[in-house]
């Protein structure tokens, strides 16, 4: 009782506003209103196996099944969502966001057998200047909703890597390749591996780490990120 009237009082004091829009947030609502949450734009690719994300992924390597949950596109919400997740320190929204995909994969037939998730690991320098991975937290959310654990050894990112700019395209996917490894090449009891990335642009990375897990570790592979930018 006391601490239920504590926290009524603090909230009157000090109201958790929205990242977006700076609404007051109700007890229901974590990091952002739920208005400025419906209004993101949804991709529905969950209804469409054959989606566009998927269809990146043609030809490149064995894809299960993947999604992007939204569209992103330049001065919108979602990029300024993003911003504050890798920025300004806004981590718990990567989270808050992996729960709304979690519930939408949790209804979905397709990434039901998913029984690990692996976020895409971020360079070390970047994690260590940050202080965590968006990608992890993105997919905290996803595996409170879907039950299936998180693991990050599986894959390791490498210090690398010089600049790409003045390599051939071969060149630069030999790059991208080399910073990732598995860590231990000792078989896992897991079969289905879910990869969480926050956007997906040119899909190399998410290549890189699902061809991984397919060659390496004999994993079926699913991909859900944040957002889709289609180039
Ligand atoms: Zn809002």
């Amino acid at each position: 009782m006391f601490i239920k009237v504590f926290s009524d009082l603090y909230s009157t004091f000090f109201p958790r506003k929205c990242i977006n829009c700076g609404k007051n947030l109700d007890k229901t609502e974590q990091e952002v209103c739920i208005k400025c949450l419906i209004a993101l734009p949804e991709t529905n690719f969950l209804n469409d196996s054959n989606n566009p994300v998927y269809q990146k992924f043609w030809g490149r390597v064995n894809i299960e099944f993947a999604i992007s949950v939204y569209y992103f596109t330049k001065q919108s919400v979602l990029q300024h969502l993003l911003h504050q997740i890798k920025y300004k320190g806004r981590k718990e929204l990567a989270y808050v966001l992996g729960k709304s995909i979690g519930q939408k994969l949790k209804n979905s037939e397709n990434f039901k057998s998913c029984d690990v998730i692996v976020p895409v690991p971020l360079h070390p320098a970047k994690e260590k200047k940050r202080g965590y991975n968006q990608s992890e937290w993105i997919a905290k959310g996803i595996s409170e909703q879907i039950g299936a654990p998180i693991n990050t050894k599986l894959i390791q990112r490498h210090l690398n890597s010089k600049s790409q700019t003045r390599k051939s395209r071969k060149e630069r996917w030999e790059n991208v390749r080399s910073a990732f490894s598995i860590q231990s090449k000792e078989k896992t009891e897991y079969k289905h591996a879910l990869l969480i990335d926050d956007v997906i642009t040119t899909g190399a990375t998410l290549e890189a780490c699902a061809a991984l897990l397919i060659d390496k570790l004999n994993l079926k592979v699913s991909i859900a990120s944040l957002a889709y930018a289609s180039d």
